[in-house]
């Protein structure tokens, strides 16, 4: 099959991907599907996989890419929820669904939680074998999704849902500060609480960017190059701070996303693009009674719930451009410089 693979690890990575023959991703056992790819879609976590992790990738060459959609290939013996030929979106965390938290129904919090694409062989291939319960049938919507559109959707959706619905608990009428919104989470993240009825300041540091979150609905913008963000929150709240910021940058946001926090706020994080390391004077965190929460990814119920609100016509995805396969490096040049807002998409394969 035609893959984009990883070939060495380091800064540049669109110098060490390359287009080659692997061998196909192995037939489907027990319970689980083989999708023949149409669309993959890139995620800051492609960039920090090519930089390379410890133990991450696995081994080299390595096939790219966490979100994909396409259509079901071949099932292995058991499978009864999908047939092939089926239109499938996938949900990129793979969960072993027997430890303590998978029987709690924490998939995301798995002792042997895997990424397709860190830890597994990816999406950016012709074809991929996942367990049948991390594909969800493609809902049918008017005009109809584009695979780049499905293949766009998973991973940050499910980041950004979990992230504020179930760790923040958002409640309508509550303010949330977003960074970096040209971030496909924190895109995610300002639509999501747009759709909860919360009012929503999106930062970042492009004036564009800028001003195509208005129009998707952002209800104040603040340039963080420009504008100093905490003083602006704190004057357009009176003081009072946010409900909730949504964290996602690390060391070169944190001091200002506490200090726009609000007595009783959380602060949720699912990232560190700067760096991973911050300071915090406990003082200030249990006076105000903040809480700090984690978050990653998300369980089979959150998944189930996203992909029902993009069959109500919710939360569509908006894919910044498209490439195709042979120009995976162009794409991932694009995300690493930061110019999209929206999400980057790989066309694998035509149908
Ligand atoms: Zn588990």
């Amino acid at each position: 099959m035609r893959a984009c693979i990883l070939t060495a690890t380091g800064a540049n990575a669109s110098a060490n991907l390359k287009i080659a023959d692997v061998p196909d991703a192995p037939l489907p056992q027990l319970g689980e599907v083989r999708v023949a790819i149409r669309a993959a879609a890139l995620n800051h976590l492609d960039l920090f996989v090519a930089a390379g992790m410890p133990g991450t990738p696995p081994r080299l060459p390595h096939v790219m890419g966490a979100d994909g959609a396409g259509v079901v290939e071949s099932v292995g013996s058991g499978v009864t929820g999908v047939r092939p030929g089926d239109r499938v979106v996938i949900n990129p965390g793979i969960s072993d669904y027997t430890c303590e938290f998978c029987r709690a129904g924490e998939h995301s919090l798995c002792v042997a939680y895997q990424l397709l694409g860190e830890h597994l062989p990816g999406t950016m291939a012709e074809l991929v074998t996942v367990p049948a319960t991390n594909v969800a049938l493609m809902p049918r919507l008017s005009p109809e999704l584009s695979w780049g559109e499905a293949a766009a959707y998973s991973l940050v959706t499910l980041t950004a849902w979990r992230m504020l619905m179930t760790r923040a608990q958002l409640k309508a009428g509550e303010t949330v500060l977003v960074w970096g919104i040209g971030g496909g989470v924190s895109l995610a993240a300002m639509r999501i609480a747009k759709l909860r009825g919360a009012k929503v300041i999106v930062t970042s540091s492009s004036d564009d960017k800028l001003q195509q979150a208005r129009r998707l609905g952002a209800d104040v913008t603040l340039n963080y190059r420009t504008q100093k963000v905490a003083q602006e929150v704190r004057a357009l709240t009176d003081k009072r701070g946010v409900d909730v910021v949504v964290e996602n940058a690390g060391e070169a946001t944190w001091d200002d996303s506490l200090r726009c926090l609000a007595r009783g706020g959380r602060l949720v994080t699912c990232g560190a693009t700067t760096g991973p390391r911050v300071t915090l004077d406990l003082r200030r965190l249990f006076w105000h009674h903040w809480s700090l929460l984690g978050s990653t990814m998300g369980n089979a119920a959150e998944y189930a719930e996203i992909v029902r609100r993009l069959g109500e016509g919710q939360l569509r995805p908006i894919v910044d451009r498209a490439y195709p396969l042979a120009q995976a490096g162009a794409a991932y040049e694009r995300l690493a410089k930061g110019e999209q807002l929206g999400k980057v998409v790989v066309e694998v394969s035509k149908d």
